[in-house]
C-alpha cells in the first residue's frame, strides 16, 4: 500500500508520488564503444548518452503521446548548502547547450577569489532562480524544478516536491552526509520521490566517496550502491569507470565537453569487479528478476543490470550512486544519462486528484493527454510582464487561447500566453500536454490552485483548509521596515492558505497563525532572510477554543434612558451545545412569536451573539459548537436601536455563559514517529509523559513506527527533544486531528493564567 506522507497540515496527506508502475520506459542501448573524440560536441553528447532509444521502433498501437512522455523527465536537485548544487546545475545547462559559457561560482574551496555576494547572487540567479528550467539531453526533455531553499514542510515545499518525478541528491565527498542532506532527503522520502545520489567534489583534498556512501547507508538509510568508481582522487581525479557498461570515461576539452570512452585500466580490474558485484548484490536484494539471474550464476548483461537498477530506483527500493566533480567538469554527462536511464517519466508515477463533486474522493490520474485537463499552479513569480504562473499538467492538453477553469475560485479564464522556461529566457509555445511543466502569463490565481477544462471538478490539493492551531505575535524591530514586513506577510498568505495574518484587537499586535511551531518558525525566518526584516516574536500560543456543555437561559435588558437618545433592548432565550457532528460551529435560531422585538433588529442580535462568542470568558478564545435560541424580548418605540439590541445580546451571552458549564478545547495532533527500535521504549515513555495516547506501534525493518494522539500544547520543542532522545535518528510528522476537551486541572491552570494576565494589564 502506498504510504501517504504526513505533515503538519492535513492537506499534505494527499501528496502523491507512489510510483506504482515500474516498467522501464525505455530499453537501454549500449553506449558507443569507440572513443568519442568528435569535433562537434553536441553531436558527441547525443551519441554518448546511454538509454538513447530515439530509433526505437514505435508500435502502431501506442498512443500518440507515449513517446514524448517517455522522453520527459521532471527532476529536482537537492543538496546541503555548498555541496555544489549551483555548480552542477550550471554544468548541466552548459552541456545541454542552454548556456554557452560556464560562469564560475568561486569561493570557499580555495579555487580563486571569493566573488562578492551580489555577483554570487547574480550567478545563482542565472541558473536556479526560475522555478523550472527546461533543457534537452539526448533527445529527452529535462525540466529542472527548483526546490525551495528553506528546508521544511510548508505547503509551498510540498507543492514543489509533488511536481517532481525524481531527484538528484548532491553530497560532498569531503563533508559527507550533513544535517541539511538529512532533511532534504527525508522530505523526498516523505513525498516518495525516487532519487539518484551524486557525490561531488572528488577533486578536493580529503575526498572519500566510499566514506560518504557508507554514511548514506547508515545516516540516510539508503539502500544504495555505486554505479561508478573513480579513477584517482583529489588532485589525481581523472575520470570514472561505469560499472554497468564496464567502460572508463575521461573528460577532455577545455570544459570537459569531450567524453572519451576507453578500456578499464588494468590495475583497476579487480576493484571494478568487486564493486560491480556489490552493485549487483545490492540491487538483487530488492529486485527478484535480477536476483534470479544472479543466483543462477548466469552472466549479467549491461542491459539486465540497467533495467534492474531502473525498476528498483523507480520503486524507491534502491538509490544508484554517481560520482564526479562538477567544478572540474567531470562526471556530469554520465549523471545526465543516469537521469534518463533510472528516473521515471511522468506516466510511471501515479498521481491523484480529489473529486470535489464526490466529497474529495481520490481519483487516480492516468497522466493521459487525451483525458480532461488537470493542471496545478505550483509556483507564482512576479516577472517583468506581470504574474508568471508555473503549471504542472497532470492530464490533458493546454493550448494557447483555451478557456480554462480555476476550480478553487470557479473563475473561467483564457490562456493568453503559454511559455516554456529556459534558465533566464522563455520560449512561446502553442500547446503542452500531461507530464509537462509550463508557465502562463496574466492568469490571476493563487499557488496551489487547480485548473481544468470544466468537464471535471478535480483539485490537486484539498479545498478544506484547516483552521490554524497555533499563533504568534510578530513585530518588525524597526518601524522603517514595515513595508517589507507587510509585503512578506501578504506573499506568504497567498502561497499558503494555512498561514493567516490577523491583528490582536487589544494589543494592536500583528498575529500570525499556522499549523504548528515549525510552520511559524519557518515564516519568521523567511521574513528575516528573504525580506531582511528583523522581527521580534512573542511566545507561540496554542489556539484553544471554548465550548458549552449545558443549556443555560438568558434574559437581559439593556437600558440607558437618561437624557438624549436612549438605548433599550431586552432579549430572552437560551444557549446550548450543538449536537455532535454538526456542520457549523455557530447556529442562531429565532423562535420569537409576535412583535416583542421588531424583526429588523434580529440580525443585530445575531451579530451581537456572534461577536460575543469570538472571545469566551474562560480564557478569551473563540467559543464554538454553540446554538443560540431567541424566544422572547421587549423593545421600546423610540429608544430601541440595532446598537441597543446588539449590546443586549453581548451582555446576555456573558450573563449566561458560566451557567452553560463552558470547557476549553485543545488541538490534538496525530503524531507519527519513526525511530530505530532501540529507542522505542524511551520515545513511547516520553509520549506518555506528554499525555499522548499511543494508538499504533508497528515494526518496519529496524525501525519502530509509533502513532499517537498528543495535545499540541505538550509538543513544544519536540523536534529538539526527539533528536536528543534518538541521537538524531528519529523522525516525526504531525498533523491536526481535532479539538477535544482538556482535563479538569489543565482547565483550572489555563483559567488562572488567563485571569492573572488580565489582572496584570
Ligand atoms: P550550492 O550552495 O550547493 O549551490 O553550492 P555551489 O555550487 O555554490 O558551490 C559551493 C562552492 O563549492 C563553490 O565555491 C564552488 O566553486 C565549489 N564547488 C562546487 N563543486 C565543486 C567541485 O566539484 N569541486 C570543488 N573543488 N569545488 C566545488
Amino acid at each position: 500500500m502506498a504510504r501517504f506522507p504526513r505533515s503538519t497540515t492535513p492537506r499534505l496527506l494527499y501528496t502523491l508520488f507512489s510510483s506504482s508502475k515500474t516498467t522501464p520506459s525505455h530499453s537501454s542501448s549500449p553506449s558507443p564503444t569507440t572513443a568519442l573524440l568528435l569535433g562537434n560536441f553536441h553531436l558527441q553528447l547525443r551519441q554518448f548518452s546511454a538509454g538513447g532509444n530515439l530509433a526505437r521502433a514505435k508500435e502502431d498501437k501506442e498512443p500518440w503521446w507515449k513517446d514524448s512522455m517517455e522522453h520527459l523527465r521532471n527532476i529536482g536537485i537537492s543538496a546541503h548548502i555548498d555541496s555544489g548544487k549551483t555548480t552542477l546545475t550550471e554544468r548541466i545547462l552548459y552541456y545541454t547547450g542552454k548556456i554557452h559559457e560556464i560562469h564560475e561560482v568561486r569561493g570557499r574551496d580555495g579555487v580563486g577569489a571569493k566573488m562578492d555576494s551580489m555577483d554570487l547572487e547574480r550567478e545563482k540567479g542565472i541558473t536556479i532562480q526560475s522555478a523550472a528550467t527546461y533543457c534537452t539531453w539526448s533527445g529527452y526533455q529535462i525540466n529542472i524544478i527548483d526546490t525551495p531553499g528553506h528546508v521544511d514542510f510548508t505547503i509551498e515545499v510540498e507543492r514543489a516536491l509533488r511536481v517532481l518525478d525524481g531527484a538528484i541528491l548532491v553530497l560532498c565527498s569531503v563533508g559527507g552526509v550533513q544535517s541539511q542532506s538529512i532533511t532534504v532527503d527525508r522530505q523526498m522520502r516523505r513525498y516518495e520521490v525516487p532519487r539518484l545520489a551524486f557525490i561531488n567534489k572528488l577533486d578536493r583534498m580529503g575526498a572519500d566517496p566510499w566514506k560518504v556512501l557508507s554514511q548514506a547507508r547508515s545516516k540516510l538509510r539508503h539502500h544504495c550502491a555505486a554505479v561508478q568508481v573513480p579513477m584517482g582522487l583529489e588532485e589525481d581525479f581523472e575520470g570514472l569507470v561505469d560499472l554497468v557498461q564496464l567502460k572508463a570515461y575521461h573528460f577532455q576539452g577545455s570544459s570537459g565537453e569531450k567524453v572519451v570512452s576507453a578500456e578499464i585500466p588494468a590495475d583497476m580490474e579487480a576493484f571494478v569487479a568487486e564493486k560491480r558485484r556489490e552493485l549487483i548484490e545490492t540491487v538483487s536484494d530488492v529486485d527478484d528478476k535480477l536476483a534470479d539471474v544472479f543466483l543462477n550464476d548466469e552472466p549479467i548483461s549491461a542491459t539486465d543490470l540497467e533495467e534492474a537498477i531502473r525498476r528498483a530506483t523507480i520503486a524507491r527500493k534502491f538509490i544508484p550512486v554517481f560520482m564526479g566533480s562538477a567544478f572540474k567538469n567531470k562526471g556530469v554527462q554520465p549523471l545526465l544519462n543516469g537521469v534518463l536511464s533510472y528516473l521515471p517519466c511522468p506516466h510511471e508515477v501515479s498521481n491523484y486528484a480529489l473529486d470535489q463533486k464526490k466529497n474529495e474522493e481520490k481519483v487516480i490520474l492516468a497522466g493521459n493527454p487525451d483525458g480532461p485537463l488537470v493542471a496545478l499552479a505550483f509556483k507564482l513569480e512576479e516577472g517583468r510582464f506581470g504574474q508568471l504562473t508555473y503549471l504542472r499538467i497532470y492530464e490533458g492538453v493546454i493550448r494557447k487561447g483555451d478557456f480554462i477553469i480555476n476550480v478553487n475560485t470557479g473563475k473561467r479564464i483564457k490562456v493568453p500566453r503559454l511559455v516554456r522556461m529556459h534558465s533566464d529566457e522563455m520560449e512561446d509555445i502553442q500547446e503542452a500536454h500531461a507530464g509537462q511543466i509550463v508557465a502562463v502569463f496574466g492568469v490571476d490565481c493563487a499557488s496551489g490552485d487547480t485548473f481544468t477544462d470544466g468537464s471535471v471538478k478535480y483539485t490537486m490539493t484539498s479545498m478544506n483548509v484547516p483552521e490554524p492551531v497555533m499563533s504568534l505575535a510578530v513585530q518588525p524591530v524597526s518601524k522603517d521596515s514595515g513595508g517589507q514586513f507587510s509585503k512578506a506577510l501578504n506573499r506568504f498568505q497567498r502561497e499558503d492558505p494555512t498561514f493567516r495574518v490577523g491583528l490582536d484587537a487589544e494589543s494592536g499586535q500583528t498575529i500570525i497563525s499556522g499549523m504548528g511551531e515549525l510552520h511559524l518558525d519557518i515564516y519568521v525566518e523567511r521574513i528575516r532572510r528573504e525580506y531582511k526584516v528583523d522581527a521580534t516574536v512573542g511566545k507561540p500560543r496554542v489556539n484553544f477554543r471554548e465550548t458549552v456543555t449545558n443549556r443555560a437561559e438568558f434574559d437581559y435588558l439593556h437600558k440607558k434612558q437618561s437624557g438624549g437618545q436612549g438605548q433599550y433592548g431586552r432579549v430572552c432565550g437560551y444557549i446550548e451545545p450543538l449536537p455532535p457532528g454538526s456542520p457549523t460551529k455557530f447556529e442562531f435560531e429565532n423562535l420569537l412569536v409576535g412583535q416583542a422585538i421588531p424583526s429588523s433588529f434580529v440580525p443585530a442580535i445575531e451579530k451581537g451573539f456572534k461577536e460575543a462568542a469570538n472571545s469566551g470568558s474562560l480564557i478569551g478564545h473563540p467559543v464554538e459548537n454553540l446554538r443560540v435560541v431567541l424566544t422572547d424580548g421587549a423593545s421600546h418605540a423610540v429608544d430601541s436601536s440595532e446598537l441597543a439590541f446588539k449590546l443586549a445580546a453581548i451582555y446576555a451571552f456573558r450573563q449566561c455563559y458560566a451557567a452553560a458549564r463552558p470547557t476549553i478545547l485543545e488541538p490534538i495532533m496525530l503524531v507519527e514517529l519513526k525511530v530505530p527500535t532501540e529507542f522505542q521504549g524511551s520515545v513511547a515513555g516520553d509520549i506518555n509523559k506528554r499525555k499522548g495516547v499511543i494508538i499504533g506501534n508497528d515494526q518496519e525493518g529496524d525501525d519502530s513506527v509509533i502513532t499517537a494522539h498528543v495535545p499540541l500544547n505538550n509538543m513544544f520543542g519536540y523536534s529538539t527533544s526527539l533528536r536528543s532522545m534518538t541521537q538524531g535518528k528519529g523522525e516525526f510528522t504531525m498533523e491536526y486531528k481535532e479539538h477535544s476537551p482538556v482535563s479538569h486541572d489543565v482547565q483550572t491552570q489555563l483559567v488562572n493564567t488567563y485571569k492573572a494576565s488580565r489582572g496584570a494589564e
